[in-house]
């Protein structure tokens, strides 16, 4: 038990949330700002550490102020100003890129840091917060319309403490409980397994390079026989005196299935390695590895009481594996959602979450989903990455895209160059993307 519990806590809330990462935590916080009655459920106790690469774009900045949290994450974070990308001979620093709507810096901060103060500050604007309680199965389920998500009364959890097992009840359901999503799935989601989906591990070492202001991507990671290897690279300074190091992989790439991420991990560190001072003595231990389920791969979101948020429905950028701002958006657009049904006292209004999902993400996912099948291609991403980071207005413009920091007020290369590639997504069926590139491998 912690500061944040409450043994008063069994409902009936308006809302029960399962998972407090980025997304439960978001929802929570705006559904209780608006004054509903929230009851968020944690398995673990935080602070608690979250496989991750600790790295905040300016969409989760932007995020993060807006719940009144900046001050915080730059106090317990590290503040950079942009990304270098390296492959095949060629490297290039790129600022973030000035916007309309988000600042033109990022951080960095370990997961075991952050995720506790969201879930603080949804406490504070009066969310009740069980942690080390897990959901364990569904409260009364019923079934949903066909081609929904099952609904339910709310969720019994189990207090990890104790062992002991009681119900929450809920009007509505929010589920935000990550990329395995045990209560997602109960309720009736599934992944499309015809599309991409990445893993990815990271561990932390000791580096005198730890508070350099920029995040490094390597686009190419080779074997000691200096082949590329599937995969790509990152070392995230985290200002503390350590550093994040991670390797990441697509289901797209043909050799998927093959692939060993610890091995790719020890082929990354043996490649930066002398530059970052990356060896066994400065390792801080064993790394740990995750899925990253991407590109709105997970449905049905939506059921007569309950929606999907975060990884729980897939929303991970496709393009740089980034998900902590997608979670936080995620649950934020739920949470406007679930106010509506509650003020109006009708529940079709869950039905705003999915459309505003969708005219936030629908067309750039698609795009997305395609460029990560061409680039699993590695005689086309050693073309594209080769040739692109020595021209770097290109790279700026992809960096916009890729980062989803588009302008509204602009007519730019990167928008003008995003939307000829939505006409083309639009134009080909999403099969035809795969039968450009090579047979895909499923994962
Ligand atoms: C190796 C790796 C590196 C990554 N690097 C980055 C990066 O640098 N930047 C970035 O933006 N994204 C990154 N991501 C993606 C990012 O971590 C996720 O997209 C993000 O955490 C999703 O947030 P979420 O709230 O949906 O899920 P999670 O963060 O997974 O949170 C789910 C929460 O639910 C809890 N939970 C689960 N089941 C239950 C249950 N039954 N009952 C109660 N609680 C439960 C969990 O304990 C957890 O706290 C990375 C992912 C991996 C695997």
């Amino acid at each position: 038990m912690t500061e944040l519990d409450s043994p008063l806590a069994s409902g009936p809330f308006d809302v029960v949330i399962v998972g407090g990462g980025p997304s439960g935590s978001s929802a929570a916080y705006w559904l209780a700002n608006a004054g509903w009655s929230v009851c968020l459920v944690e398995k673990k106790t935080y602070p608690r550490e979250k496989t991750c690469g600790d790295g905040l774009t300016p969409r989760s900045v932007r995020q993060l102020a807006d719940m009144g949290l900046e001050s915080e994450v730059a106090a317990h974070g590290h503040k950079y100003h942009g990304l270098r990308a390296f492959g095949f001979g060629a490297s290039i620093a790129m600022q973030w890129p000035e916007h309309e709507n988000f600042p033109n810096y990022g951080y960095t901060i370990t997961r075991f840091n952050l995720d506790g103060l969201v879930a603080e500050r949804a406490h504070s604007v009066g969310a009740t917060v069980l942690t080390g309680t897990e959901a364990v199965d569904l409260y009364e389920p019923f079934d949903g319309a066909d081609g929904d998500l099952r609904g339910a009364r709310g969720v019994v959890v189990k207090d990890k403490a104790t062992g002991t097992t009681r119900v929450i009840e809920g009007r509505y359901l929010l589920v935000g409980d990550g990329q395995n999503s045990r209560i997602g799935r109960a309720l009736g989601a599934q992944r499309n397994r015809e599309w991409p989906m990445g893993m990815a591990l990271r561990g932390y070492y000791t580096s005198d390079r730890h508070d350099e202001p920029w995040i490094d991507s390597h686009l190419d990671i080779r074997d000691p026989k200096g082949d590329v290897v599937p995969g790509y690279g990152w070392i995230f300074p985290l200002g503390d005196g350590r550093v994040n190091v991670g390797v990441g992989l697509l289901s797209t790439d043909r050799a998927w299935k093959g692939v060993n991420t610890t091995k790719l991990q020890d082929y990354f560190v043996a490649q930066v390695g002398d530059e970052w001072g990356l060896n066994e003595s400065t390792s801080c231990g064993t790394p740990t590895g995750g899925r990253l389920p991407m590109g709105l791969a997970i449905g049905p979101r939506r059921g007569a009481n309950t929606l999907t948020i975060g990884d729980a429905t897939a929303t991970v950028n496709p393009f740089n594996g980034e998900g902590i701002a997608y979670g936080y958006e995620s649950g934020r657009l739920a949470a406007a959602a679930v106010g509506a049904a509650l003020a109006e006292n009708d529940a079709s209004h869950l039905r705003l979450y999915e459309e505003n999902l969708e005219a936030a993400y629908g067309d750039y996912y698609k795009v997305a989903r395609a460029f990560v099948r061409i680039i699993s291609e590695p005689e086309i991403l050693a073309v594209c990455v080769g040739a692109g980071l020595r021209v770097k207005p290109v790279m700026k413009e992809l960096l916009a895209i890729m980062a989803n920091l588009m302008r509204n007020d602009r007519q730019g290369p990167a928008e003008l160059g995003y939307r000829a590639l939505v006409k083309l997504a639009d134009a080909l069926p999403e099969r035809a993307f795969s039968m450009l590139t090579s047979e895909k491998v499923d994962a």
